[in-house]
């Protein structure tokens, strides 16, 4: 593609460096054919090619986007199945992430939409707020009822459709903080073979506690030390996708600096993550402080040894399993499939574990979620999710599995067959409790 930025402009090494990404894209358009917006929309603007010009114009005009031109790119789900589609190896994540930014700063949204931006940018990265906020939502839960369900916006972008969205989503039940999330060191079970740091996340604490409860007993049952490293929190991803790139570099920043003291104090064999957003983002550090002498070193050194819990599971072999010989759909969150490319893992290691797995008819199509997504887009999100719970029940399977809560709280919303955290499923195989989702 022909760009026509300023010498000025290309000083910036930000622009400089999606110059060259723009000019990497030949619109062949084979990206357009797995964009779940595109799938359910039909409309050039709501794909990755559409978003790409609309990206190229507002950064090469230098000026504040347009409301049509805010509109497609607040659709898209960062899904990233355009990357793993495009021949041409077009990296429309930085390319998407850029232009975010460029609309947080240039562009002036309406009043509600950035107050809802606002307060769920402070919220998700914060687990004791989210929880307070959730606990509040449970009693305003009832008022949904009383919000329209659909809207005139596709994606559901009104300020009604949105509240109704927020109050659906707070869940029925919620558990106490558990135990495992405060910074301490669980020892090997046996004679240590790796020390690790696990990274506590932040929604995943508040809806998802049994996550890293599994995560734990597996790695030490596994002879891996386990360290939940003060200071380590958020990845900064949930800031990021809303254009708050500031406050993401913030997150990253104390992540690292929080490993760093780990990795020059006891030392770390890897820091491991299972949630695959978190992953996808905890991986990139290097390339979000590329531009920043005093920690892009730090960054990459850091992102160097993240991997995804399968990753490191997979290094290790599965011990003393015992074989549930239960049906497993196995769902490949987008950050996981197109974020990560790790794909096979996760699979090799539930057959390891006794499970039959099948995979998903279009499995590379997102499920909606998107962190904030679902709460921004809820009609794009909803169609979506109920997309992919009628792809997942056409194998019949006994248990759905992933690697990312996001998308397990989100399908479970859609189905009666049960959802964990592929990690639970390979905990109970090898001597942990049967996950809650089955119990
Ligand atoms: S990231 Fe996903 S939703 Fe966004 S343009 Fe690419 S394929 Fe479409
Ligand atoms: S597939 Fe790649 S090169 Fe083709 S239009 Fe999409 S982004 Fe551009």
């Amino acid at each position: 593609m022909q760009t026509n930025f300023t010498l000025a402009q290309l000083s910036d090494a930000e622009t400089a460096r999606s110059e060259q990404i723009l000019r990497k894209c030949v619109h062949c358009g084979f990206c357009t054919a797995t964009c779940p917006t595109f799938v359910l929309l039909g409309d050039e603007r709501d794909s990755p090619r559409g978003r790409i010009y609309f990206i190229k114009a507002m950064l090469e005009g230098d000026r504040a986007p347009t409301e049509s031109e805010v509109r497609h790119v607040d659709r898209c789900l960062s899904c990233l199945a355009c990357m793993t589609t495009c021949p041409s190896g077009v990296n429309y994540m930085y390319l998407v992430d850029h232009g975010r930014h460029h609309i947080e700063i240039r562009y002036t949204r309406a009043l509600s939409d950035r107050f809802l931006r606002g307060v769920l940018a402070r919220l998700m990265p914060r687990p004791a707020l989210l929880r307070w906020a959730l606990v509040l939502g449970r009693l305003a839960k009832p008022l949904a009822a009383m919000l329209p369900a659909t809207s005139a916006d596709p994606g559901g972008a009104t300020l009604l459709r949105r509240l109704r969205a927020m109050l659906e989503a707070v869940p029925g039940r919620l558990a106490g903080p558990s135990s495992v999330d405060r910074p301490q060191t669980f020892p090997a079970a046996g004679l240590r073979r790796k020390r690790v740091a696990l990274m506590p996340g932040c929604g995943q604490q508040v809806l998802a506690p049994e996550v890293n409860e599994a995560t734990v007993r597996l790695l030490t049952r596994h002879d891996m030390e386990v360290v939940n490293v003060a200071g380590s929190g958020c990845c900064g991803s949930s800031v990021m996708h809303v254009g708050r790139k500031e406050e993401a570099l913030a997150f990253a920043k104390r992540n690292i600096e929080a490993w760093l003291r780990e990795i020059d104090g006891a030392g770390l064999d890897a820091i491991v993550i299972n949630a695959s957003g978190c992953g996808t983002t905890v991986k990139d550090y290097g390339h979000m402080l590329a531009d920043d002498p005093v920690w892009k070193n730090k960054a990459a050194q850091v992102a160097g040894l993240a991997k995804d819990v399968s990753e490191l599971m997979l290094d290790f072999g599965l011990a003393n399993v015992t074989a549930r010989p239960l049906t497993v759909a196995y769902h490949s969150a987008c950050s996981m499939q197109h974020g990560q490319k790790v794909i096979e893992q996760p699979k090799k290691l539930l057959r390891d574990a006794g499970f039959i797995v099948k995979d998903v008819p279009e499995g590379h199509i997102c499920c909606g979620w998107a962190g904030t997504y679902q709460l921004l887009q809820p009609e794009l999100s909803r169609r979506l999710r109920d997309r992919k719970v009628a792809n997942i029940e056409s194998v019949r399977p006994d248990i759905i599995a992933a690697g990312n809560f996001g998308c397990i709280g989100n399908i479970a919303g859609g189905t009666g067959i049960p959802v964990a955290h592929t990690v639970e499923l390979l905990d109970w195989a090898t001597g942990g409790p049967r996950p809650p989702a089955l119990r």
